[in-house]
């Protein structure tokens, strides 16, 4: 199965930044080893998803409402996403999780309504701090996936450690591999041949330095990548550092 990269920018991006990250990828994405996916705030999603028609690099939001639509100001639809050119949406980040309060339930429900909409999901999970230093982190991820996966999941798992989110810090390669096994044996107890083929992606301060140790590693299946998916070159230094798939590794995933 090929890697895939995706690009979180946050609340990061105007017009003029989409269409110059649009450009760079056009132009790189044939010849990288993995696939690749920019999350845009959504007030861009429509241009940069324009700018990337024809090419192989997907368009995303970085969240969405569990609702189709109704009177909830401010928010916007999984449907919404899809219309204004986005095939996935994340959910579930430890962001929208801290400062909107967005519990387990409410992650699954959005999960759900990003796959009711067509999109591919990405669903966030990840310990903070105190919770790995108290040894809790496989407990903590462990609730956050059975609280916040659907009963039926052809998406992708993100695992960001939150202490590891745009601090320059990261797990230990072994700590890494070790909750990747983790999760690939939760994903495997509860949906059987097809958590095999889940990607799960690490996120937390992948950077174009430490990308091929990280990509390289059991079980992890590509990259969830913020503040250096803002700067084109870094983000696709990180691509191009994505293993090469196999032919024992290239079915398709979510
Ligand atoms: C993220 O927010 O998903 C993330 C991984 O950020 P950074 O790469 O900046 O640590």
């Amino acid at each position: 199965m090929r890697s895939l990269v995706a690009g979180n920018w946050k609340m990061n991006g105007a017009t003029a930044d989409a269409l110059h990250m649009a450009v760079a990828l056009r132009a790189a994405a044939a010849s990288l080893p993995c696939d690749l996916l920019v999350c845009p705030p959504t007030t861009v999603l429509h241009t940069i998803a324009n700018a990337l028609i024809g090419s192989p690099v997907a368009a995303g939001g970085q969240d969405c409402h569990p609702k189709a639509s109704g009177a909830h100001t401010g928010d916007i639809s999984a449907a919404m996403l899809r219309d204004a050119g986005a095939r996935w949406v994340i959910v579930g980040h430890s962001e929208r999780r801290a400062d909107h309060g967005e519990s387990d339930a409410l992650v699954r429900a959005k999960a759900e309504a990003g796959a009711a909409a067509g999109l591919s999901v990405i669903v966030c999970v990840g310990e903070t701090e105190a919770e790995r230093v108290a040894g809790r982190q496989n407990d903590v991820v462990g609730a956050q996936l059975a609280g916040s996966l659907p009963g039926h999941f052809t998406g992708v798992v993100a695992y960001e450690p939150v202490w590891a989110i745009g601090t320059g810090r990261t797990p230990t390669e072994a700590d890494v591999a070790a909750m990747h096994s983790f999760i690939r044996g939760v994903l495997t107890a509860r949906f059987g041949a097809a958590g095999t083929e889940t990607r799960i992606l690490y996120g937390g301060s992948v950077k174009p330095g430490n990308a091929k140790a990280l990509l390289g590693l059991p079980d992890v299946g590509g990259a969830l990548v913020g503040g250096a998916s803002l700067v084109a070159a870094d983000f696709l230094a990180i691509a191009a550092a994505a293993p090469v798939a196999t032919l024992s590794n290239t079915a398709a995933g979510g």
